[in-house]
């Protein structure tokens, strides 16, 4: 039995056999049931037989364009392919570990690799490269048709469990999550996409976990602990009996409905609305039971990981009306695509607007150009969704929220699009009403100009998320540097009371998005630096009911003024327990 710790960023233990995802490498290895034995051999032999038509025909060309001798470099290829130590190894490997295809060559490539580098030989040496070329192929091949790691998620047994070097939103978003129980990444932070959406969809998860996915072999058991920011690899019998008893309901401690239903508000009455953070419009009924005013926000770009991505006018229409429809009579928040130029570009081949996440590693700097700056650069896309909002926005009450905003320069471009985009709508006959435009405060650059952009929007939302990201100058799904994260940071509470008083000057809205509003501790300090509307998971609004009902504003405030005037992260936190009078549930938010 092994235990390693990370960042728990789903409640809920689960107990799986793992299927180890390399999404780096594009590599799935997971552990295959007998009877599929002869299935993976024949397609390790199909993908053989590819392969040699696949030379044959290249070194025919080759030889025809550029000589005999080029094309003899083919034939050290198609005699490795008949090589014993290749596919037969391969072959051995799935029937003796039960793995996949994919990973029984990869093994194979390894061993390969750790011969070759022994050998003096240079010449030798090089031959490594034609073996890579030669591997790349087959395992190109064994792709074709099923293979994609999104293909092979849908083929594992139930009752597993996902441990992944990293794993994208598009990805996690794919996932039969029926089967799979719960997930563990090397990679991440509690705010990254995919934690969230674990927390949305109500998987366990841990992420930060450095070296899972390596230490890790397909098949072993694994308990993922999101509760106790902890996996357990081959659990002994008391774990498991722990393990297996029903799990805690996670979803809310208001049981009742009409308690479910009865708005936020402290102990001394005043009113806190309560929205819920939603990525895919299935998720509305889970908003709904838990109890949410509205949707404060709807992470639009989500239609975009969709196989089919969502991208035309009247498909956006027809899911932000139903969204609007379900919400009534609260509103829904959409904020418009905030995706970056990486995420847009992939997948574009086919789809008018491209989408899809893709790994961190391979991203440029998502500082660059993205959310509101990105639609701004393609106004036809822009003015397509817009379109769309405004026809929606006559079915209900609907909110147009601009993600990424760094100045008024691009607020005016942006309201001047909703406007070309109205009157595209009003020639068709259909004039639509008036949208409320709302921006998110979430570069600091917005916050400090927060009393500009406050004359020229209907709202504000704060995402801390991102906000606390650029203020201390912290990846947030970069493991290395999420401890230095600090919701509790004296800039970050600074910056908070520097926006909402900006936002009550001009007399508009101001709520709070981030995942800060999802932990009760740091609620109640929002709630005492003045804040009264939120957005978080559905998960956690049942909680966040509980917590507020039993607090005083008054003593919130009193608290939040005492802590203002703290100068570092532990002596807040240690002033916020104090006065909660009980541990915080999770500091790195
Ligand atoms: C935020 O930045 O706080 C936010 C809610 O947006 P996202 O997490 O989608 O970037
Ligand atoms: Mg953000």
């Amino acid at each position: 039995m092994q235990r390693l710790t990370g960042i728990g960023v789903s409640p809920g233990t689960v107990v799986g056999r793992a299927v180890i995802l390399i999404q780096r490498a594009q590599v799935l290895r997971y552990r295959i049931a007998p009877g599929r034995i002869e299935h993976e051999l024949a397609r390790l032999e199909q993908s053989r037989a590819t392969a040699r038509d696949q030379l044959l025909d290249i070194r025919a060309r080759v030889a025809r364009r550029r000589g005999p001798e080029l094309a003899a470099l083919f034939d050290a290829q198609l005699l490795m392919l008949d090589d014993p130590l290749l596919v037969p190894r391969a072959d051995a490997l799935v029937r003796r570990q039960r793995v996949n295809a994919e990973w029984a060559l990869q093994q194979v490539f390894d061993e390969f690799c750790a011969v070759f580098d022994e050998v003096a030989d240079p010449y030798l040496r090089e031959r490594k490269g034609d073996v890579a070329d030669l591997v790349g192929r087959l395992k190109m091949n064994l792709r074709q048709g099923l293979a994609t790691p999104r293909d092979l998620l849908r083929e594992v047994d139930e009752a597993s469990v996902l441990i992944a070097d990293e794993l994208t939103p598009s990805l996690a978003a794919q996932v039969d999550w029926t089967k799979v129980r719960g997930f563990a990444t090397d990679a991440g932070s509690r705010t990254y996409h995919t934690a969230i959406l674990a927390r949305s969809l109500e998987v366990p998860a841990v992420v930060g976990l450095h070296e899972a996915s390596r230490l890790i072999q397909p098949g072993q058991l694994v308990v993922i602990d999101g509760s106790a920011n902890e996996i357990i690899i081959d659990p002994d019998d008391a774990v498991l009996a722990r393990v297996s008893k029903p799990a805690r309901d996670i979803r809310s401690p208001l049981e009742d409905e009409a308690d479910r239903r009865r708005p936020a508000a402290t102990a001394d009455h005043v009113p806190i609305c309560i929205d819920a953070n939603i990525e895919f419009p299935d998720d509305l009924p889970a908003a709904r039971y838990a109890g949410a005013n509205g949707i404060g926000l709807y992470r639009s770009e989500f239609l975009l990981t969709a196989a089919d991505g969502a991208t035309e006018e009247d498909e956006q229409y027809e899911i932000y009306r139903s969204m609007v429809e379900g919400m009534a009579p609260g509103p829904v928040t959409v904020r418009t695509f905030d995706v970056d130029e990486d995420q847009l570009a992939l997948q574009s081949a086919d789809s008018p607007i491209g989408g899809g996440w893709i790994a961190n590693e391979e991203r440029g700097s998502r500082q660059g150009l993205r959310g509101l700056r990105l639609s701004l650069t393609r106004p036809d896309l822009f003015r397509t969704q817009l379109r769309a909002l405004l026809r929606a926005s006559r079915h209900g009450s609907l909110r147009i929220m601009f993600p990424f905003v760094s100045g008024v320069e691009q607020l005016r471009e942006a309201k001047r699009q909703v406007d070309l985009a109205a009157a595209e709508v009003a020639r068709r006959g259909e004039a639509p009403p008036r949208v409320p435009i709302g921006v998110m405060i979430e570069i600091p650059a917005a916050a400090y100009t927060a009393d500009l952009l406050a004359r020229e929007v209907d709202f504000f939302t704060i995402g801390t998320n991102d906000l606390i990201q650029y203020c201390l100058a912290v990846d947030r799904a970069d493991e290395r540097v999420s401890r230095l994260y600090e919701p509790l940071h004296p800039a970050i509470l600074r910056v908070i009371v520097m926006v909402r008083r900006a936002a009550a000057r001009r007399h508009i809205p101001v709520s709070l998005c981030g995942e800060m509003a999802s932990d009760p501790a740091l609620l109640t300090l929002l709630v005492g630096l003045g804040l009264r509307e939120f957005s978080m998971t559905p998960g956690a609004i049942g909680v966040a009911k509980q917590v507020l009902s039993e607090v005083r504003s008054d003593d919130l405030r009193a608290m939040a003024r005492r802590i203002l005037r703290l100068p570092t992260v532990d002596e807040v936190e240690r002033e916020l327990l104090a006065a909660l009078g009980r541990p915080v549930v999770a500091r790195h938010v």
